[in-house]
């Protein structure tokens, strides 16, 4: 009987022992659980904040560091480190600087960009190339002052006819600040093809990349004293808005290297 007792009470301790053991056990797991919880949680918060960083820069965030490092692209350019590079991809550019003249190429410094616009060639069915020589043109028949940085073609090639260092003749009272982009298109619409609306969503970018500007930075030539240029997007504002989305979200979704993202449009 006693035997038995002393049996059961070792057994009951031993047991004891056991369940404890088993507490300890989990309180440890649980613990490390949580820490690694943790851990993961700010390494997430850290991988994402840099791109995420990059986003807000383009936006209105980037006024800050715009007032702070310099007024001109130049002297911004100088701040950023020497190995900075543009973060999305340069897209396929054809460079065919006109031969400086005082109509289309005066070759003025361009200092400090600070919009981005956007036109349509006003000439349905012409290619980037013949836009391009109407500007060459200029040079030799005086006929008015007109240029612009880059001419994209109706199916999506682009020529670039400035160097950006220097102004073009596009929307009166900006020439100074600003970036211009002409578009081709095919019908009296001015409905821009697919392949210059996906040229003109990579370029713009691009360049809201290089300039340190936000999406509203890239204005209408409309915007800017009523011309209706682009006519298609003066006409249509919703497709504009769509168009600045589409911008965005390229810029964003190429910026994480996300490739299977959906356009607006
Ligand atoms: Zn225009």
């Amino acid at each position: 009987m006693q035997k038995n007792r002393n049996k059961k009470m070792g057994k009951r301790s031993y047991s004891k022992q056991i369940r404890l053991l088993i507490y300890a056990g989990i309180v440890i797991c649980a613990a490390a659980a949580a820490f690694c919880a943790w851990k993961i949680g700010r390494f997430k918060a850290e991988k994402n904040s840099e791109p995420a960083a990059a986003v807000e820069q383009t936006q209105e965030v980037q006024a800050e560091t715009v007032q702070e490092t310099a007024d001109t692209n130049e002297e911004q350019r100088d701040k950023r480190p020497a190995d900075w590079v543009n973060p999305l991809p340069k897209p396929q550019i054809e460079e065919e600087f006109l031969t400086p003249n005082e109509y289309s190429r005066p070759q003025e410094k361009l200092e400090a960009v600070t919009e981005i616009f956007i036109h349509y060639t006003a000439n349905p069915g012409t290619t980037a190339l013949q836009n391009r020589s109407y500007f060459e043109n200029l040079g030799s028949t005086g006929e008015t002052s007109a240029s612009a940085h880059y001419v994209i073609g109706y199916e999506g090639e682009i020529i670039q006819c400035l160097p950006l260092k220097e102004i073009g003749y596009a929307v009166k009272e900006h020439n100074y600040n600003s970036v211009s982009i002409e578009c081709c298109y095919l019908d009296e619409s001015g409905v821009f093809t697919e392949a210059t609306r996906q040229s003109l969503i990579e370029l713009t970018a691009w360049l809201l990349m290089e300039y340190d500007l936000g999406i509203f930075d890239v204005k209408r030539h409309f915007d800017a004293g009523g011309k209706p240029c682009p006519v298609y997007y003066v006409e249509n504002p919703d497709e504009w808005e769509y168009l600045l989305a589409d911008i965005d979200i390229y810029l964003e979704n190429t910026l994480i290297g996300n490739k299977d993202f959906e356009y607006m449009e």
